[in-house]
């Protein structure tokens, strides 16, 4: 008698037990797909026994799955990289506004919104052919459309999101109609027609095919650290220039995230947003990717960052750049910058 209202008791514990390690889960939706990654949701789940549910797809892919899925999408957090393609999520009301003063405080007011956080940040740098090209003569980005650089110019699509937010960023600071006159002055200036990522501009930089081209630090940064010899042989012509030191600094964008506004588990999301402002997430989703942490006070150690030295970067504030996104792609298709 005793020893089944006994183990009834046990039972009901057990139920309340599983039930609420049930609700400890967090479903979040990613774009980043770096090894690196893993052991930063790894790391969360240990610390807070929240277990992660992650779900890996290409950005405009996860947008759609989480517009789909409606009021019923499980997604609790979206996570991406680039301005612009936050502004998007944002702009489709997906983001819910989340209050939290610990994300207040680390993270620097130009890297957020109410909705979204930045957690690490990424310069967008000139890179030149040390060969063909004086690094003189391409100290900003308004000198990629100088006369002098006809036929040397190489870009990636006037319709990828780091383009997009680099033009966001100079409508910003010189306003649109120089900006688009500056577009079609790097038109002018094109070796080819745009094709491939970054790495393929610094590739082609780096064989000649190209003088001069923009790319992202990290990609930068992973040849610099690779363990062939040929991607080292491959930066050691090509010079990396840090734009605009003299005027408003080099542009930055961010890889960063947010709480959905159906999400299903909001404690958890808030507190995976929180952590990953921590000092060691930071390190992770910054380092990992050879990104440098939102959170001022985090140190990395990171010999290609180091490498490429000290800059001033633009101070403008992400979500200017986001408000810019569709200004920005408007004046590539009038340019012609497919
Ligand atoms: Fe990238």
């Amino acid at each position: 008698m005793k020893s089944s209202r006994l183990l009834l008791a046990l039972l009901a514990v057990g139920t309340v037990t599983s039930a609420s390690a049930q609700e400890k889960v967090l479903n979040l939706y990613s774009a980043r797909h770096y090894q690196t990654d893993e052991a930063l949701y790894a790391n969360f789940s240990k610390q807070t026994g929240i277990k992660i549910n992650r779900i890996e797809a290409k950005e405009d892919e996860l947008l759609e799955r989480i517009r789909n899925e409606g009021a019923n999408s499980p997604a609790d957090i979206f996570l991406t990289v680039d301005a612009a393609r936050l502004a998007k999520a944002d702009e489709l009301g997906l983001f819910a506004p989340v209050k939290s003063k610990l994300l207040e405080e680390r993270i620097p007011a130009n890297l957020r919104s109410p909705d979204w956080f930045a957690f690490s940040t990424r310069a967008r740098v000139i890179i030149a052919n040390k060969e063909t090209v004086k690094a003189d003569d391409v100290q900003n980005y308004e000198d990629l459309a100088n006369p002098k650089l006809k036929g040397k110019v190489c870009s990636r699509s006037g319709s990828h999101p780091y383009n997009i937010s680099l033009m966001a960023a100079l409508i910003a600071h010189v306003g649109e109609a120089r900006a688009e006159e500056w577009a079609r002055g790097v038109v002018a200036n094109f070796a080819r027609a745009p094709k491939g990522g970054d790495t393929d501009q610094i590739k082609s930089v780096a064989a000649g095919e190209c003088g001069v081209a923009v790319s992202n630090t990290y990609y930068l940064a992973r040849l610099l650290r690779s363990d062939k010899p040929e991607d080292r042989r491959l930066m050691e012509r090509v010079a990396i220039i840090w734009p605009n030191q003299k005027s408003y600094g080099t542009h930055i964008n961010i890889s960063g995230g947010g709480m959905l506004k159906t999400a299903p588990n909001k404690e958890s999301a808030v507190k995976f947003l929180e952590y990953l402002a921590s000092d060691d997430a930071q390190r992770y989703f910054a380092d990992g990717n050879n990104e440098w942490p939102a959170v001022a006070s985090v140190a990395v150690k990171n010999p290609a960052l180091e490498a490429m030295g000290k800059f001033k970067a633009d101070s403008l504030p992400v979500a200017t750049l986001a408000k810019n996104a569709v200004a920005a792609q408007r004046i590539y298709d009038r340019a012609g910058w497919k």
